[in-house]
């Protein structure tokens, strides 16, 4: 299906899509490390552990957010190279343009991600 997207516009969202992946991976691959469980220092205060453990499950949920957004990054990229990019998976409408250009990645047009986002 034809999106009413001009050239220009889809080769703009097309390097947003790729700087997307290149960030997304950068940090996925930067943060890596720090994700893993730390040993436990010896002289570590109880509560320094404590702060520890809790930056890490932050850092950890993060890294689920960035892998989640890197997929759909990659499926727009898809997408755009199917030449069905820019049109709502839900109810097949355009995605408007500015939404686009604030979320490459989007799949669904704003009335259906707002539908989807019951809690
Ligand atoms: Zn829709």
């Amino acid at each position: 299906m034809e999106n009413g997207l001009s050239p220009a516009s889809l080769a703009m969202l097309s390097d947003s899509l790729k700087k997307l992946e290149r960030d997304l991976s950068d940090l996925l691959t930067t943060t890596e490390s720090d994700a893993q469980p730390t040993p436990l220092k010896e002289n570590a205060s109880r509560l320094s552990r404590m702060d520890e453990m809790h930056n890490q499950s932050i850092l950890r949920a993060n890294r689920i957010v960035t892998k989640n957004r890197l997929i759909e990054v990659q499926k727009a990229m898809i997408r755009l190279e199917e030449q069905n990019y820019g049109s709502c998976l839900n109810c097949f409408e355009d995605i408007a343009l500015p939404r686009l250009k604030a979320y490459p990645e989007a799949s669904l047009c704003i009335d259906c991600k707002s539908k989807t986002e019951t809690i």
